[in-house]
């Protein structure tokens, strides 16, 4: 058994409890694994994330829920998201703020997203996301000002998602005092990607493992329910996160976007993407990983039951009122607010 899981924690419990039980011998051999400290396999994986019977999902869910409690802890994470450009250069056939998208476009200046940054921090945040579509109007330089008057004026951790930057560029930031990249590999299935995102599939996932060796608190993701996909890629993207030592992952659901090429497609599934939860926190202990917007949008309910599939983080939204609906990646996007309670 793994120094992780004493015979008092809730993790060993909790299989103690599945092992007893007449749930299917996949869950069980997943639990068994989870105490030997050892990641479930590809093929476990794919079982998981098919899961559709309650009961089964429950115990998923009750295991991913133990992971986290005896790993990090069951505090939540409040992350504040602005959305400071919706340029981009790229036309991921997904997204709503692709190249050859209409919407109105925006950029916001240095002193709006440092008022921005300093409301945020006054109401307690985790750390500062800033957003934007992929826009080289943004300088390495002028994201090096930003964060360095953000950091000074807030002294909260910035994290960066603003796509994809050369190595030089990564360097810098970091040394800027940029302690969080996220950058999502959206799919590992090459042909997949190239077929939604473009060509840059090689770029993409080796500046993400470029962060790793950056020691970013890198961060990687995928979108459930792209075209084509099937189980089995969701279950590689998970053990590529796993094995390039990604420590946050974002994990969504796709959401059809009027006016984009994939317009057409059907939501990707909620159900999927709360096993792809519990199977994350599984197969990655550490893991930060938010309750995603993208499922919210779905069903804001759904958003909260991914704390009970091993979540632990969730992102709020501060971007301004005037730009906030222009940023519109997908459409009907949730409006996750926060409420000062004084
Ligand atoms: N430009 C940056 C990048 O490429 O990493 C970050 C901004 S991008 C708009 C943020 C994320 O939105 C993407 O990583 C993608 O997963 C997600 N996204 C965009 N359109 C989506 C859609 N229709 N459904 C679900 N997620 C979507």
């Amino acid at each position: 058994m793994s120094e992780r899981y004493s015979q008092d924690s809730v993790t060993f419990k909790k299989v103690e409890e599945i092992k007893r039980s007449n749930i299917s011998d996949h869950i069980k051999s997943v639990a068994s694994k989870v105490l030997e400290d050892k990641p479930p396999s590809k093929a476990e994986i794919v079982y998981l994330l098919g899961l559709k019977d309650a009961q089964e999902r429950q115990f998923l869910f009750d295991l991913a829920s133990c992971v986290r409690h005896d790993n990090v802890g069951d505090t939540i994470f409040v992350k504040g998201i602005i959305e400071f450009s919706n340029y981009c250069r790229r036309d991921c056939l997904y997204c709503g703020i692709r190249a050859s998208s209409k919407v109105k476009r925006y950029r916001m200046t240095k002193n709006e997203i440092l008022d921005v940054s300093i409301e945020m921090s006054n109401c307690g945040i985790d750390t500062v996301i800033l957003q934007s579509g992929e826009d080289p109007f943004y300088t390495a330089e002028m994201i090096v000002d930003i964060v360095k008057s953000i950091r000074q004026t807030t002294r909260r951790p910035v994290s960066l998602s603003i796509g994809e930057r050369t190595v030089e560029e990564l360097k810098t930031f970091k040394a800027a005092g940029v302690s969080k990249y996220l950058l999502k590999q959206e799919t590992v299935n090459r042909e997949i990607f190239e077929k939604v995102h473009g060509s840059d599939y090689d770029t993409r996932i080796s500046l993400l493992k470029e962060l790793v060796a950056l020691k970013y608190i890198a961060g990687g993701g995928n979108i459930i329910g792209l075209p084509g996909q099937t189980l089995s890629d969701i279950a590689d993207d998970i053990l590529f996160m796993r094995d390039i030592g990604v420590k946050m992952a974002g994990i969504g659901p796709f959401i059809p976007t009027k006016g984009t090429p994939l317009e057409n497609l059907p939501m990707g599934s909620a159900e999927i993407t709360l096993n792809a939860y519990a199977c994350t926190r599984i197969a990655i202990p550490l893991v930060q990983l938010p309750t995603t917007t993208a499922l919210g949008t779905i069903d804001k309910n759904l958003q909260y039951e991914g704390f009970d599939a091993g979540c632990n983080v969730i992102m709020v939204n501060f971007t301004p009122e005037t730009y906030r609906s222009n940023y519109r990646i997908y459409d009907n996007k949730r409006k996750v607010e926060f409420y000062e309670t004084t």
